[in-house]
């Protein structure tokens, strides 16, 4: 007799979701990880000096409060403790002033002038019907919906691109803040299906807000392991999985892992038509990130950059939509769009006493080997006259470090996959049940199949309940 019932490959938030989900339901569980702790995009360490706590990957988490799954689960009885910052994200321009999210939308609204009624136009509505649709707009998308009109509602505007939207808005600061949300999707601004992370992550944030886990995003990965365990799941970490016949017999297996791994792992028992539609799985951008422990908190001159969580730095909607258009197209940006969180401001056992953490990344194309350090400086330095002096030590990923760091992260791409109008649909390929692979019992449970990149565990949930179905 089989040991386990279950195995699933991989502790990031999906492997987590999937192994949870099959435990709760009465089978016995293995989760394996190849790295020495388990959390997959959730894990946070002392990457520069003692005493400085850096999230690796994930920092903030709209998507993992808002999530349906995890909202099914006793995290904080197992430790996870969110915190909101006062602004949930601030986007500065060269005047030194900024455009801020708040988790309120009415205040967010009054910060737009005369775009104040645009902005209530589009999100009132949006907040309203994301409780009736979260977890179909968060799951595979061909399913027969249980509430059709608000589905398309929210459908119909994420089938548009961020600068459609754009067009909405009369001033700088509205079009501004808008391009930092799109500039998300890590596809151009005018691609259609920009917007659907923009739409999400503005509503999500309205209703939950974008807190940060208390001691780092670990928290969420060690909330998740304690409660999986306390549930009767076994996990083995150091466990690297290069072929199948090093796992134990089960019932089910589950990757939380790229397409590009479950061919190397799983091949020979994939039909070979299956194994084609999986080689033409599209790759996205990488990034290149950095962390800094700094000083001092970072001087930026808008006081609303410095009260918030999050910063989006790029100045004006076209300055952003130029970069990730210049990305997307392969080349480097001069000045990109960067992505800039500081948790130490509301979390002040991420650094000694009166030191802070920074943590960073801009948009490169996929496998760049270029460094971007100077570049990013640049561009905090720009709002933020001084910041370099503040610096201590820092610690950088290029996309290959990310790549070994984490093998799903193919050529430095941390949202498993390209996801556009093709692959919002063909994740990991077109399919009713896109979790199943060809072979009986084998199923993909990673960010590269629906709904996609982010702290959410709702790809694992629904492979979880696919293998349920198909095989208990
Ligand atoms: C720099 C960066 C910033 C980010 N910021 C945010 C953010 O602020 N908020 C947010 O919500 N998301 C963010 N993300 C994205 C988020 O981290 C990922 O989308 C999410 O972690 C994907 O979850 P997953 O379970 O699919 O895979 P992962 O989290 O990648 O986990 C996969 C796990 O499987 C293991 N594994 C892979 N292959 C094998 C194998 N062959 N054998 C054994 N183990 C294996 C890996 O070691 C890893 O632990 C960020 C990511 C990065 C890199």
């Amino acid at each position: 007799m089989a040991k386990y019932d279950a195995v699933v490959v991989g502790s990031g938030p999906n492997g987590f979701a999937a192994a949870i989900t099959l435990q709760r339901s009465g089978l016995s569980v293995l989760l394996l990880e190849g790295k020495d702790t388990v959390g997959g995009g959730m894990r946070t360490a002392e990457l520069t000096l003692q005493g400085f706590h850096h999230d690796i990957c994930s920092a903030v988490h709209p998507m993992g409060i808002g999530s349906p799954f995890f909202r099914s689960l006793p995290l904080a009885e197992h430790g996870l403790e969110f915190i909101h910052p006062e602004v949930m994200a601030a986007h500065p321009f060269d005047n030194g002033h900024a455009a801020a999210l708040y988790k309120s939308v009415e205040e967010t609204a009054d910060g737009l002038g005369v775009d104040k009624p645009a902005y209530l136009k589009l999100f009132k509505p949006l907040i309203n019907i994301w409780p009736n649709i979260d977890s179909e707009m968060l799951g595979p998308l061909l399913t027969i919906p249980k509430h059709p009109i608000d589905l398309a509602t929210f459908g119909l505007k994420a089938l548009q691109s961020g600068k459609q939207i754009a067009a909405r808005y009369q001033s700088k600061e509205a079009r501004g803040l808008w391009s930092g949300l799109v500039a998300h999707s890590m596809i151009p601004l005018d691609d259609l299906t920009s917007s659907a992370i923009a739409l999400i992550l503005s509503t999500v944030g309205h209703i939950s807000g974008w807190p940060i886990p208390k001691g780092g995003s670990q928290s969420i990965a060690n909330a998740l392991a304690s409660y999986f365990t306390s549930i009767g799941g076994e996990i083995q970490t150091n466990q690297l999985i290069s072929t199948i016949s090093q796992l134990p017999d089960a019932k089910a297996l589950l990757f939380d892992t790229s397409p590009s791994q479950l061919l190397e792992i799983c091949g020979d028992r994939l039909s070979n038509s299956y194994r084609r539609r999986l080689n033409t799985f599209r790759y996205g951008m990488g990034v290149f990130k950095v962390d800094w422990a700094l000083s001092e908190p970072v001087p930026f001159l808008a006081e609303a950059c410095r009260k918030a969580g999050t910063v989006h730095l790029g100045n004006t909607f076209e300055e952003v939509a130029l970069s990730e258009r210049q990305i997307w197209d392969g080349k480097h940006a001069e000045r990109p769009y960067v992505l800039f969180a500081q948790q130490s401001l509301y979390d002040p056992a991420r650094a000694p006493h009166g030191q802070h953490t920074g943590w960073g990344y801009c948009h490169v194309p996929n496998g760049s080997q270029k460094d971007m350090t100077a570049t990013i400086e640049a561009q905090v330095e720009r709002f933020a006259p001084g910041f370099r002096d503040t610096i201590l030590s820092r610690h950088t990923y290029n996309t290959s470090e990310m790549h070994t760091y984490n093998p799903n992260y193919i050529g430095g791409d941390i949202n498993g996959g390209v996801v556009n109008i093709a692959q919002l649909i063909n994740r990991p390929i077109l399919s009713l049940s896109p979790y199943k692979t060809s072979a009986k019992g084998i199923y993909m449970c990673s960010a590269s199949t629906p709904p996609g990149g982010g702290v959410h565990g709702m790809c694992g949930y629904y492979a979880a309940t696919q293998a349920l179905k198909d095989l208990f």
